[in-house]
């Protein structure tokens, strides 16, 4: 585990230490990052000192379409240790957001360098919100929360980001299984809703069905047709 007082983004400074031969199970974390990410650019904004911000490392033995279920596994492993400290239920959204209570908790970002069909390495960021108070107010006052507004509890990140890699340690050796994806399923309040995805082809509105072995959703539209939706789509409640 590398930690840093200040980077632009834990993704960022891994994928250099990839390039540089940094081994599988390498963690970067950082109290601040400069310009952390969402999806497609999006900002993802904490103040220093607030959250969880770390990316983990995987040299994975996968075919590259399944870089997705490293998404699951970090997830499922952050859920896991925030629900054991904040004592709450924590949900996924897909396709790669915790919520607590319908409101946003953390974000997982992949990126990865893909050569032939196999990663050559996958960085997995999360972004947890642990002491935020997004108070009135604040621009995510709405929309975030963090484990200790769900909670009332000020919580240590170092002790929490220890309990989050003993579950990663756990789940990524069900990588491969359907285990993993059982429980993501098992945690996707997104299934059984009625959704409106933007999608780079247009929007597509219906019934979320399930999610494939590759991290897309299945979508039933009106007229019973089902459609595929990708992990990049944009998911809107209609
Ligand atoms: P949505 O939030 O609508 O599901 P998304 O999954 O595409 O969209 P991400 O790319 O995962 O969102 O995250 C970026 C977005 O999250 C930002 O546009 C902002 O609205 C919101 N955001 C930024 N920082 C935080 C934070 N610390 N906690 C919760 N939400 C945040």
């Amino acid at each position: 585990v590398r930690a840093f007082e200040s980077v632009g983004s834990t993704n960022d400074v891994l994928r250099q230490m990839a390039g540089d031969g940094a081994p599988a199970g390498t963690v970067v974390v950082a109290d601040e990052q400069t310009a952390g990410r969402g999806r497609m650019g999006r900002q993802w904004q904490a103040p220093p000192g607030s959250s969880l911000l770390f990316s983990v490392l995987f040299r994975p033995d996968l075919p590259a379409g399944d870089v997705y279920r490293l998404v699951m596994a970090c997830g499922l492993a952050t859920a896991e240790a925030a629900e054991a400290a904040a004592g709450r239920h924590v949900d996924v959204k897909w396709p790669n957001d915790l919520q607590i209570g319908g409101k946003k908790l953390a974000g997982i970002l992949p990126e990865s360098a893909i050569v032939g069909e196999r990663p050559l390495w996958v960085s997995a960021g999360v972004g947890l919100n642990v002491n935020q108070a997004f108070a009135a107010g604040d621009p995510l006052h709405e929309t975030a929360t963090s484990l200790r507004r769900a909670s009332g509890r000020t919580l240590d990140r170092a002790v929490l980001l220890a309990q989050v890699l003993a579950r990663l340690n756990v789940w990524t050796q069900q990588i491969g299984r359907e285990v993993l994806l059982d429980a993501w399923r098992g945690r996707c309040l997104t299934l059984g809703q009625r959704v409106r995805v933007e999608t780079p082809g247009g929007a597509v509105e219906g019934v979320a069905e399930d999610i494939t072995p590759q991290g897309a959703l299945w979508l039933r539209d009106e007229a019973g047709q089902r459609h595929r939706i990708a992990g990049e789509a944009s998911l809107r409640l209609p």
